[in-house]
């Protein structure tokens, strides 16, 4: 850092309140951002001050499902995060132009954490929650060195697969010393006209993965949730306002609003 001071990280000082989840999966797709956005979405509802820190660096989708317009702004040495459905959101999307990806390695992508924790004026928050990349790559593990008191809440479809990668995503809080807060089970079936429930990715799996990290960890890991498969979620989503704002009488935000309870 060239002489420069440690950067100063508010949520290690002492006295500092704010709860955090990262929130993990095994693998891409099952639904890992639209639960941390709905789950900011819904803290806000109930009157908590919520942070999301978008930390999918390559695969940032947080500004789009939180349809959060514009740039943090400057303030002397600190940027001021944008707001969206009363959740302060930074992510990498807000400074890479359109269309561009993002080619990092390990300590880029760590001084990229590090600086949306730092450099960010986030206030007094209740709930700081992270957007993990899937998988058990450098940021998680920067994450963990960062912000080591970060529970770990892990997505997961009901598929036996999708199960057995997110049980990793999990498991590496034994190397970290972090905790698991829980498993919410994503895309966990679609009702039917009649009421009935089509399993299209099977089930049982947001169960197997709270009961194998129980045992991994010694610990008891429920299971916080089962999401059904909602159009509106995915709508919500695409539009970038979470279903539990947009629909929330809806089974998929009503069950979201349940877990961010249990938090
Ligand atoms: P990840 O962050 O795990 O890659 P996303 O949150 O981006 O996954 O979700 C992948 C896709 O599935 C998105 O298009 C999203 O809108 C959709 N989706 C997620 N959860 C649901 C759900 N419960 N019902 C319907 N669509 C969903």
């Amino acid at each position: 850092r060239g002489g420069k001071p440690e950067p100063v990280i508010q949520f290690t000082q002492p006295g500092n309140m704010t709860r955090i989840y990262a929130i993990a999966s095994g693998k891409g797709g099952v639904g890992k951002s639209t639960v941390t956005a709905n789950l900011a979405a819904a803290m806000a509802q109930d009157g908590l001050k919520v942070g999301v820190l978008d930390a999918d660096i390559f695969g940032f989708s947080i500004p789009g499902m939180l349809g959060v317009q514009g740039q943090p702004t400057r303030l002397d040495d600190m940027l001021l995060p944008p707001i969206a459905h009363e959740v302060k959101a930074v992510s990498i999307g807000m400074f890479v132009p359109e269309g561009q990806p993002v080619v990092w390695r390990g300590p880029m992508l760590h001084r990229a954490i590090e600086q949306f924790l730092a450099d960010v004026f986030w206030g007094d928050l209740d709930v700081l929650l992270l957007d993990l990349p899937p998988g058990t790559g450098d940021i998680a593990i920067s994450v963990a060195q960062l912000l080591p008191h970060a529970e770990i809440l892990v997505v997961t479809t009901p598929q036996a697969a999708a199960a057995g990668v997110a049980e990793r995503a999990g498991a590496i809080a034994t190397q970290t010393s972090q905790s698991v807060v829980g498993v919410v089970e994503n895309m966990a079936w679609l009702e039917q006209a009649d009421g009935s429930r089509l399993e299209v990715f099977g089930s049982g799996g947001g169960a197997t993965v709270a009961g194998r990290l129980s045992q991994v960890l010694g610990t008891d890991v429920p299971l916080l949730g089962q999401i059904p498969l909602d159009i509106t979620a995915r709508e919500a989503g695409d539009a970038g306002t979470p279903v539990v704002v947009s629909d929330p009488e809806s089974p998929a935000a009503s069950a979201l609003r349940d877990v961010a309870r249990r938090l």
